[in-house]
């Protein structure tokens, strides 16, 4: 009897043992697999975060993975030796979606790190920049995602209408400069307030998440949009939030001149004067600055840029069909956009340097396979000199200018920031260093 029990117990002790060690070579053999990641992102230099990203306290991380499956990025954080890690830190786009879903609240966001620092303008509670009267929500504040750039700009708007506006009713009360989201949430408050308004936007309704060829997008809360009400929407598509808001604008009477980009903002005597590129001056008792942290996309400057046919983001590749296409870029943007085009147009890729460098994993093997099946040609070391109708001029490296055939020219040279837009407004930056803007209680 007991030399079966002790049989017994020596099967279940081994049994367990077994299931341990499976257990940890399991954990071990996925940590060595992460590990590997974070090397490569390393040597690609995407390990360093550029901006908002998650910081993790390793002492309360319990390896849940939460954080891990509810990026939906994938491979910016990964578990290595039973905690969180950041891989791909600098493609963290700050949805804060690992930070809502850590379970047991071990994430902060946070901008910027001890190395690199973000330039952050000054702002006070109100929403008011150093400058009186000049208030800054959304994005540009340092706050990325959708919905707390809807709860600044609605924010933003109820403190300068609180701060009120006096006198000249021929001066507008308000003008709102971008129109993403925070900028249409600011514009839905300042309508909701009666106000005398513009809402300017170098581009078209919508913001960042609209200048990227991607249709997901991830909300992790419900968001309350002035005049509106609640939006449930978690897991939804560009269009679909695009045209939520244009029916909340349309429906309150609520224009956004388009195509017209804020040059400068001035003073004159005790108003704003606010200068566009279309040569318009309109004069404001107060501004808004919803501009986002993209920045302006940079122009090459040469003869023929402001052609219909050449552009700076790609917005439904799949309507481009049986183009003779350039794409001007050596970053993600520019290989997702040539890639997404390759299949059924003829598509040129042409980048000043040598190499790509910084550019995501996936990205470059995609452009590798695409270049071996002949889908795609890269023309390193060259530069658009010349664009025309239906043909643009390249200059090669020790090879001079070639003519191609050409349709449409799309150009991702990267953007000039809002700093200096800031700065000539007289708003005062701050470069932060790792600055947490979110962190559980
Ligand atoms: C690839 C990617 C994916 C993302 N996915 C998500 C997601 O799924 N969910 C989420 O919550 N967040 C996501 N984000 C973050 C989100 O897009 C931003 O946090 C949000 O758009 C910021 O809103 P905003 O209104 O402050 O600025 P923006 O959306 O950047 O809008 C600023 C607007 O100002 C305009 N502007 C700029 N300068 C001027 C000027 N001088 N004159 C006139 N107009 C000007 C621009 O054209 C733009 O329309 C993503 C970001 C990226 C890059």
């Amino acid at each position: 009897m007991l030399v079966e029990q002790i049989v017994t117990y020596a099967i279940v002790l081994v049994f367990c043992a077994a299931v341990v060690f499976i257990y940890l070579r399991k954990l071990k053999k996925a940590s060595a697999v992460v590990e590997a990641k974070i090397e490569k992102a390393k040597q690609e230099g995407l390990y360093e975060p550029v901006s908002l990203h998650p910081v993790i306290d390793l002492g309360t991380c319990i390896q849940s993975g939460a954080c891990v499956s509810a990026c939906p990025e994938k491979d910016i954080l990964g578990i290595v030796n039973g905690r969180a890690a950041l891989i791909n830190a600098s493609n963290c786009v700050g949805h804060g979606a690992c930070f809502h879903n850590c379970p047991v609240e071990a994430i902060s966001l946070v901008i910027g790190t001890e190395k690199r620092g973000v330039d952050l303008p000054h702002v006070n509670q109100e929403f008011e920049s150093n400058i009186p009267g000049i208030y800054i929500a959304g994005e540009l504040g340092g706050m990325g995602l959708i919905k707390n750039s809807v709860e600044q700009g609605q924010a933003a708007v109820e403190s300068i209408v609180r701060a009120g506006f006096g006198g000249d009713a021929s001066v507008l009360d308000l003008v709102i400069v971008g129109a993403g989201p925070a900028g249409i949430s600011a514009s839905l408050t300042a309508k909701k307030h009666g106000l005398n308004f513009l809402t300017l936007d170098q581009d078209t309704l919508g913001g960042t998440v609209f200048s990227f060829p991607r249709s997901k997008i991830v909300m992790t809360a419900p968001m309350d949009l002035p005049l509106y009400g609640k939006v449930k929407l978690y897991d939804t598509s560009k269009t679909e939030l695009l045209s939520l808001w244009q029916s909340v604008l349309a429906n309150n009477n609520i224009s956004i001149r388009e195509n017209t980009k804020v040059e400068s903002i001035g003073k004159a005597g005790a108003h704003f004067c606010v200068q566009t590129n279309r040569g318009d001056e309109f004069k404001a008792k107060k501004v808004l600055l919803a501009i986002g942290r993209r920045g302006t996309p940079r122009k090459l400057g040469i003869p023929g840029e402001t052609l219909e046919k050449v552009a700076y983001r790609l917005l439904e590749p799949e309507h481009v069909q049986d183009k003779k296409v350039i794409v001007v870029g050596g970053g993600d943007s520019a290989i997702e956009a040539a890639l997404s085009l390759a299949s059924q147009n003829k598509v040129l890729l042409s980048y000043r340097s040598e190499a790509f460098s910084r550019i995501k994993p996936k990205n470059r093997d995609k452009l590798n396979d695409a270049i071996g099946r002949g889908k795609l040609e890269v023309k390193y070391k060259s530069n658009l000199v010349r664009i025309e109708a239906g043909k643009a001029v390249l200059a090669l490296d020790n090879a001079g200018q070639v003519e191609l055939e050409n349709d449409l020219v799309y150009i991702f040279a990267g953007g000039e920031l809002p700093t200096q837009f800031l700065e000539k407004a007289g708003v005062q930056i701050t470069k932060r260093f790792g600055y947490t803007v979110k962190k559980h209680r």
